[in-house]
């Protein structure tokens, strides 16, 4: 029992010893000469470059290698007289229209007259949402213009929902579309085959 704590004491003190040794710079801390030793085996590396690093989560582009020939980058702009001519080559397909005079593409409608329709389709439309709401639509829905209602008896009428379009119906605008607008308007609404044409 005694023989172990003098032990202990001889430990703690040499403990001690070492702690003051190692603050007043007599001797070196335990494993520094070990340390010392792998530092000078070990060849002093240049750091290593890495692509990683660089780009982390991105990625490289192709790039060209070689610079392109003046003469490969005009056929490319350009084209080429015996394979696919790319400059601007005037357009023989334009038509004037027959209405409006507009010149437009041949095989489609005149952009103009075509822009008229659109613009009467949408007063149209705003007139029609005006009118209905968000109500259902669970009669027929007739869309007059201005002065179109005392032109007809009101039976006509009778059982339809009637949308006034606050203008005078366009002279290109037939009231029946099946009717050729160089003919006089019907005066019925009833439409026959017999009667066209
Ligand atoms: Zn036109």
């Amino acid at each position: 029992m005694a023989a172990s704590l003098l032990t202990r004491i001889n430990i703690a003190i040499g403990r001690f010893e070492q702690l003051i040794d190692l603050t007043l710079g007599r001797r070196y801390p335990p494993g520094a000469f070990c340390l010392a030793g792998t530092a000078v085996d070990r060849f002093p590396q240049p750091p290593r470059f890495s692509l990683k690093d660089v780009l982390g989560d991105g990625f490289l582009w192709a790039v060209p290698k070689h610079r392109r020939s003046i003469e490969k980058r005009l056929k490319r702009k350009f084209g080429h007289p015996d394979y696919v001519l790319k400059i601007m080559k005037p357009k023989t397909n334009l038509r004037t229209c027959n209405v409006c005079g507009d010149d437009h593409e041949a095989g489609v409608l005149c952009p103009t007259c075509y822009k008229k329709v659109m613009d009467e389709t949408k007063a149209m439309q705003e007139a029609i949402q005006e009118e209905l709401k968000l109500e259902p639509v669970e009669k027929e829905v007739v869309v007059l213009y201005e002065g179109e209602k005392d032109e007809k008896p009101d039976e006509t009428f009778e059982g339809k929902r009637i949308v006034e379009v606050k203008k005078p119906r366009p002279a290109w605008f037939s009231k029946n579309l099946l009717q050729q607008t160089t003919q006089k308007p019907a005066t019925t609404s009833d439409v026959k085959p017999s009667d066209l044409g």
